[in-house]
């Protein structure tokens, strides 16, 4: 984005106030500053040099999760995520409430494999401090290997057609295994899967701390790599990274991955479901979470619901939608938010009294696991083993 172009977006607010409807900020906290109108209000008044930037107005920046719910509300169409990544890259200057934060996140973006190997090394000790923190679930384990490993190619006995998969940094690193069960569905559907080597992260844990310059490098690099391939889809298990990937990257760098597309999208197209149920140990009734990316950001909620119900799985919904807390980052900026609408959303999946929880974003995925007692899977783990016949979940 340019700053004339950002400048324009602010000023078609009408100050209507449809955005607060379902901001989860603002449910938490009821004023002004902690809604999209109020903050957008802030990022006008700072551009037009009319405030200035204080740890106070900064927190009320840098609280907004970037979930995305009050964009399709907006009637003037004000882009109002890409206002706040665009309005936290002018304040990070003054924010040095998040500077650590800023300094840890470029170390990791550059040096995954290596932070990797550090974590693996010292999990004795920062797995269960993280756990104390409340940063992860008390159940969570380290792979011992990452999903990606080089340029991979898988063949299927028939090739139907083919894909590439963009891995993402939770599945590549915390949930490998939500891969392999994605692999093991596209070549059982006669799907040629590459997973190409060089991918780096979407970029978005960088731009939620306001750094685009260094998103936008990333950008450039995953779009070298994914630009060139000659596949039908690029599919990923991580919401936020096809909706960087697909819409973020035409405002960043003018030009995204224009056939990235969700697993639930594809599969439910892709997939013979009809003959199909679970035959399996879990129980056949669930509800499903809806990961703000893919519901807000996508536009995709129907589509997990349909593939569940093909399946055999039985969804019964909770009352009303909502952000579990997590937001990347977010959950670790703000605890005390995150904690409580994880909280909010917890309650409401214990009262449907279904067994186990769906989602189809592992973010969500490591955030309701620190909340309920109960298997919460990704959606792609269950397609695993009603299609695959996977005894492994
Ligand atoms: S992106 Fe989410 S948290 Fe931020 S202002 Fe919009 S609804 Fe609120
Ligand atoms: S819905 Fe749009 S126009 Fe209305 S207050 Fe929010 S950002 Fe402004």
């Amino acid at each position: 984005m340019k700053t004339a172009d950002y400048l324009k977006d602010l000023e078609k607010c009408v100050r209507c106030g449809s955005c607060k409807a379902y901001c989860p900020t603002y449910d938490e906290d009821g004023t002004e500053a902690m809604g999209a109108r109020g903050r957008l209000a802030l990022l006008r008044e700072v551009s037009l040099q009319r405030l200035k930037p204080t740890p106070l107005l900064n927190d009320k920046i840098f609280s907004c999760i970037l979930c995305g719910a009050c964009s399709g509300l907006c009637p003037s169409g004000v882009d109002i995520t890409e206002d706040i990544y665009y309005g936290r890259s002018i304040l990070k200057q003054s924010d040095k409430t998040r500077r650590y934060l800023r300094f840890l996140t470029k170390f990791f973006s550059k040096n995954p494999n290596l932070n990797f190997k550090i974590l693996q090394m010292f999990q004795f000790i920062l797995l269960p401090y993280f756990t104390k923190k409340g940063f992860l679930p008390s159940n969570f384990k380290l792979s011992e290997n990452t999903f990606k490993n080089g340029q991979q190619v898988y063949k299927p006995s028939k090739t139907r057609g083919r894909v590439a998969i963009f891995t993402g940094c939770s599945t590549n690193f915390l949930y490998p295994h939500l891969g392999k069960s994605l692999i093991d569905v596209l070549l059982e559907a006669g799907y040629e899967v590459i997973v190409p080597n060089g991918e780096v992260c979407c970029g978005v844990p960088l731009r939620t701390l306001g750094l685009e310059k260094e998103a936008l490098e990333l950008a450039k690099k995953n779009m070298r790599i994914f630009g060139k391939l000659k596949v039908e889809a690029v599919l990923s298990l991580c919401p936020t990274c096809i909706l960087a990937i697909k819409e973020q990257y035409p405002k960043l760098i003018g030009k995204g991955i224009g056939n990235a597309m969700d697993i639930s999208s594809f599969l439910l197209d892709k997939l013979d479901l009809h003959h199909l149920s679970l035959i399996t140990k879990h129980p056949a009734t669930v509800t499903y979470h809806d990961p703000c990316h893919l519901i807000y950001g996508l536009g995709i909620k129907n589509q997990p619901r349909e593939l569940l119900e093909k399946i055999g799985v039985n969804v019964i919904e909770k009352r009303g939608e909502g952000c579990c807390g997590f937001g990347g980052l977010f959950s670790l900026s703000y605890r005390d938010i995150s904690n409580s609408l994880l909280q909010k959303q917890t309650d409401k999946y214990l009262k449907t009294g279904a067994n186990v929880i769906v989602t189809a974003c592992p973010g969500c995925m490591m955030q309701l696991s620190k909340g309920v007692n109960k298997p919460v899977f990704h959606i792609i783990e269950l397609i695993e083993e009603a299609y695959c016949g996977s005894d492994e979940v």
